[in-house]
């Protein structure tokens, strides 16, 4: 049912404007180093957010195995990636999440996990924040925005409040404070809309969060949502997909091609397939060539690489870019 909502979402996002590579003008490649390995561990997750575009959620049980995990780290071993970047789903909800940090940290990579913060209010999961602050892991949090009422129309009633006893926990940690413990905070656009500016978006972020609740931070990234997934659904049920791709398509900038997620990342699922980003694997968009799968890709097989694309890659590339 997912698969197929996945392909008639694609097509429609596919024949609304013309297409991202005539537009581009030539074909995307990889760079030369390849300095990120996303790993995508799990589609489980405590929130069942209306932006997700791994449609996630509490009842999903797919989770990255031992096997796939200690595949990953023989990667890691073999090639010089200098950042791993853990996510889902809640990554923290994973049997394998601890592993991937510990062993990550070990090698001395730059480890960095996406969070939904909310979880760690949760019993099971209240010794996380602390677990990071040992291994020094980069936190990307999720707060599409600075107030209530938005943030819950997003993520759902109490995650505002959910998030913001989570903020103040990590800033107790020094999260935030100390030069090598990064709180960055993502901001998402509640409906058919690009994010504005970036710069502006973080200073009235700092200046509500440290007047309101004490609360400080590290960066803020906006990112403009992925007319997949959830967003995806939600776009051409409520007739947007169609505004929503001229927006995006009338807002591309070709200065940004160079620095979308793609040309530098490597993303494994967590059954061990491997893609270009985290969003041509929600679409089960594989790399091109035939080593497709942790279990058979080579270091040869990083670099100069082809990428996939279509036309969901306009919401890397419009305004100030996003991925
Ligand atoms: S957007 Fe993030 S927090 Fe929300 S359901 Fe998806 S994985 Fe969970
Ligand atoms: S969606 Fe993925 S493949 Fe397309 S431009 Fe963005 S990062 Fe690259």
């Amino acid at each position: 049912m997912i698969w197929n909502f996945k392909w008639i979402i694609l097509k429609k996002v596919n024949q609304t404007v013309p297409k991202f590579n005539d537009r581009v003008g030539y074909k995307l490649k990889t760079k030369n180093k390849i300095d990120i390995l996303q790993l995508n561990i799990t589609r489980t997750c405590n929130l069942s957010c209306k932006h997700c575009h791994l449609s996630c959620n509490p009842n999903r049980r797919e989770d990255m195995s031992l096997d796939v995990a200690k595949k990953c780290v023989e990667l890691l071993k073999s090639y010089n990636f200098s950042t791993v970047d853990i996510t889902g789903g809640a990554p923290e909800m994973s049997g394998v999440f601890k592993y991937l940090v510990e062993e990550a940290s070990k090698l001395n990579k730059n480890v960095m996990i996406r969070s939904n913060l909310t979880i760690y209010n949760k019993e099971d999961y209240k010794d996380i924040p602390q677990f990071l602050r040992n291994h020094k892991v980069d936190i990307i949090a999720s707060l599409p925005f600075y107030e209530r009422e938005k943030t819950d129309k997003v993520r759902g009633l109490g995650v505002f409040e959910d998030s913001i006893r989570i903020l103040k926990i990590l800033n107790e940690l020094d999260y935030g404070k100390d030069y090598d413990l990064n709180l960055n905070l993502v901001y998402n656009p509640s409906g058919a809309m690009i994010p504005q500016s970036e710069e502006e978006l973080e200073q009235v972020y700092r200046v509500k969060l440290k007047e309101d609740y004490g609360i400080i931070f590290n960066d803020l990234f906006a990112i403009t949502n992925s007319p997949i997934g959830n967003f995806g659904k939600w776009l051409d049920k409520s007739r947007n997909l169609d505004r929503y791709m001229n927006r995006l398509y009338n807002s591309f900038n070709d200065e940004v091609i160079e620095e979308v997620m793609c040309r530098s990342t490597l993303s494994v699922d967590y059954d061990g397939t491997i893609h270009d980003c985290d969003f041509n694997l929600s679409l089960g968009l594989g790399i091109k060539g035939k080593n497709k799968t942790i279990f058979d890709i080579t270091v040869n097989d990083l670099e100069n690489r082809p990428i996939v694309t279509a036309n969901h890659c306009y919401s890397c590339t419009a305004g100030a870019g996003s991925s």
